[in-house]
């Protein structure tokens, strides 16, 4: 309990901080996905126990704190946020809620870009503009009338006499934050962190001249304080009718998955826009639907902001597991509490190995940033310090293999921990699966489970016993059929016939991945000179550097590891590999050659087989060997690498014309 407290107590001050850079200087300190993410862990301790919200907690209030320098005005209607949502099944769950509290009413909501911006409040008084004002603290807001003057698109008189508030968002066109930047740069004044910060930055400027020279642009999107109007859509259309500047983009829809289908059609485009959004808003439409539904201190309960997903988002540290692979590496596995990333939900990432586990400083129970590397594995990056609760221990690599329980061992200048021990049961189990893997032997029916069970049950303990399986022995296990135990067995017997690399590859040899293995079984031809490979002939082979020989030679110095490439050799696993037929009397023979961009007539596989058919060699980047490139449609950066350093640069069309020529 008293942990928790102080867990709560600890994000309070946190986020108060983070808020303040973000309201009141401009000038953020973390992504708002990382603010968004702590601040919903603050929610959900919080909504457990309520007995410990603080008064200064952020979830009790709207924005920061207002400028002394301004002055004040009091909005006569406070101006709330929005609640937030960070994926599909978070929307349906808002809809549920919604419908819940208006169950007789037929709810459709209206969608609009959620621009990101600042919220201004705009009084008109008989069609003309009197004052102006930030959100501030939502009932206090600080007055910018001067500076709303100086946007253009906002109309200072109305063309009719009419009084009312509109509300809507200040915002920085991406083309204007980028001149300013400029500008900044120029001036070795600090650089606005994105175009919000920039828009607020500028609005909140006590000289409106400064205001007018930062070409800042807003849309409105509501009315207050007129009665005849009877939803957001008519709200939205009087403002254009009053030639206020409505954001074109909103959509009513009927239900919540045209609602979803919005959100998917903008999350692709949201780029081509000129302007930055971060979400989507999600408002019931009717207003006397959403005046049944009401609202929280904070925000209303009939509206939502979807956000989009980002990459990196705070969850907590829930333990370490470790793997044991194939190689006998140990790794470290963040086991964190479940989180949405790009859509889909993290719950483990890796931590690689001791010495980055280190850096990190991690202590179970840490708040930890998670990023998505390249949108596929997630990755912590960086342990949130500030929010460490005492008594959290830090995180120590084991001494003892979790699988066979020996022990463990690390060599020196090497950040992995291992286990060296030939029977252990996680690495049998690894290099087996490994083995049959489709981009190994691929052999069908051999999937992780078949294994697990096969190696549980004692039938296989090595690789080597996949070659003499009993078929009577696994019909009798279970969910094995006649029909699928033959079908095992005659994918063993035929990966028998797989090529040389396949079969180095499948050995599992650390550092030896498939571009590997394909050179080696070029350079040795057989598995019997490949045992016998030398440090010196390795080193000498592309792409084959000084790890990976070294991890060759350390796993032929094995004995273990003899015995099972002989025994392989002994049932009839001998691939010997072709020497394809290279045409060496033609202009592409004995040259490196790189291909960029897009290529129209062949797919650039077809390209590379066909340079190195005559006995060209097709690398991935541009250096001082290479001899040519060619280069595509959209060509990038090795193109203006190959002009940098003068080397032949083809189009596909000239390459065509060599190609008639060799012919
Ligand atoms: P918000 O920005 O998430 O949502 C509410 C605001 O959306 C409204 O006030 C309005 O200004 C804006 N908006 C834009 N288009 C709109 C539309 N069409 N209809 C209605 N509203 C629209 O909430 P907030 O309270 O302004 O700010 C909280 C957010 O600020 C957090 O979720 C976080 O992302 C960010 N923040 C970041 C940090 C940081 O350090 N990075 C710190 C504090 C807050």
């Amino acid at each position: 309990m008293i942990q928790i407290k102080e867990e709560i107590s600890k994000l309070v001050s946190l986020l108060n901080k983070y808020s303040y850079d973000y309201y009141v200087e401009d000038n953020p300190q973390i992504s708002d996905t990382e603010y968004d993410t702590l601040y919903k862990q603050l929610e959900k301790l919080e909504e457990k126990h309520p007995e410990f919200i603080l008064e200064n907690s952020p979830t009790q209030r709207v924005g920061d704190k207002v400028l002394d320098e301004f002055e004040k005005i009091t909005h006569k209607v406070p101006m709330l946020s929005l609640s937030n949502t960070f994926s599909t099944e978070e929307l349906r769950e808002f809809d549920s809620r919604v419908k819940k509290l208006v169950p007789n009413d037929k709810v459709e909501y209206i969608c609009e870009l959620k621009i990101d911006g600042l919220a201004i409040s705009i009084n008109y008084e008989n069609g003309k503009l009197v004052s102006a004002a930030t959100r501030g603290d939502g009932t206090v807001g600080e007055d910018v009338t001067e500076n709303i003057k100086t946007i253009f698109s906002i109309p200072k008189v109305l063309k009719e006499k009419r009084s009312f508030e509109v509300r809507g968002e200040v915002y920085l066109p991406r083309k204007s934050f980028e001149l300013l930047n400029k500008e900044r740069e120029n001036n070795n004044e600090v650089l606005f962190a994105n175009p919000r910060n920039a828009a607020a930055g500028s609005l909140r400027q006590l000289d409106s001249k400064i205001t007018a020279k930062r070409r800042l642009s807003a849309f409105i999107y509501s009315i207050v304080g007129d009665d005849s109007i009877m939803s957001q859509e008519h709200a939205l259309n009087i403002a254009e009718d009053y030639e206020l500047p409505v954001n074109p983009n909103f959509k009513l829809c009927k239900d919540i998955d045209e609602v979803i289908s919005y959100i998917n059609y903008w999350t692709e485009n949201k780029k081509d826009l000129p302007y930055d959004i971060d979400g989507i808003v999600i408002k019931v439409n009717s207003y006397s639907t959403q005046e049944e539904i009401g609202y929280t201190q904070k925000s209303p309960r009939w509206a939502t902001a979807y956000k989009f997903p980002e990459e990196e988002l705070a969850t907590k540290l829930l333990d370490v597991e470790l793997s044991v692979g194939r190689t006998g590496i140990i790794t470290p596995v963040a086991i964190l509490d479940p989180i949405i990333i790009s859509g889909s939900t993290v719950s483990k990432a890796s931590l690689h190995n001791k010495d980055i586990i280190n850096e990190l400083d991690i202590h179970i129970g840490d708040m930890v940033v998670v990023k998505k590397a390249g949108e596929i594995i997630p990755k912590v990056v960086r342990v949130i310090k500030e929010l460490r609760t005492e008594g959290t221990n830090k995180y120590i690599m084991p001494t003892i293999c979790p699988s066979c329980k020996e022990q463990t061992y690390v060599k020196e200048n090497d950040p992995f921990t291992r286990c060296k021990n030939p029977d252990c049961p996680d690495q049998n189990i690894r290099k087996i699966i490994h083995f049959a893997s489709r981009e190994a032997l691929n052999i069908e029916g051999l999937g992780d489970k078949v294994v697990a069970t096969l190696y549980e049950q004692g039938i296989i303990s090595h690789t080597i016993d996949l070659f003499s399986l009993d078929r009577t022995r696994l019909i009798s296990l279970d969910r094995m059929g006649e029909k699928s135990v033959d079908n095992l067995l005659n994918a063993i017997e035929n990966a028998k016939q797989s090529s040389l690399d396949k079969v180095i590859f499948a050995l599992g040899i650390l550092n030896v991945g498939k571009k590997a293995s394909k050179i080696l079984a070029e350079k040795y031809l057989n598995l019997t000179n490949f045992m016998n490979a030398t440090l010196d002939e390795l080193i000498n082979l592309d792409d084959v550097g000084q790890i990976t020989a070294d991890s060759i030679l350390d796993y032929l110095s094995d004995e273990n590891n003899i015995r099972f490439i002989n025994d392989l050799i002994s049932i009839g696993m001998n691939p010997q590999y072709e020497i394809k037929e290279v045409n060496t009397d033609n202009i592409f023979a004995g040259k490196t050659v790189v291909l960029t961009g897009k290529l129209v007539e062949l797919t650039r596989n077809e390209a590379k087989e066909y340079l190195e058919k005559n006995g060209a060699k097709v690398t991935g980047s541009v250096t001082s060997k290479t001899d040519l490139v060619i280069a595509g449609e959209k060509a990038g950066s090795k193109l203006a690498k190959a002009e940098q350093l003068g080397i032949e640069v083809i189009n596909e069309e000239q390459f065509a014309i060599m190609v008639r020529e060799v012919q």
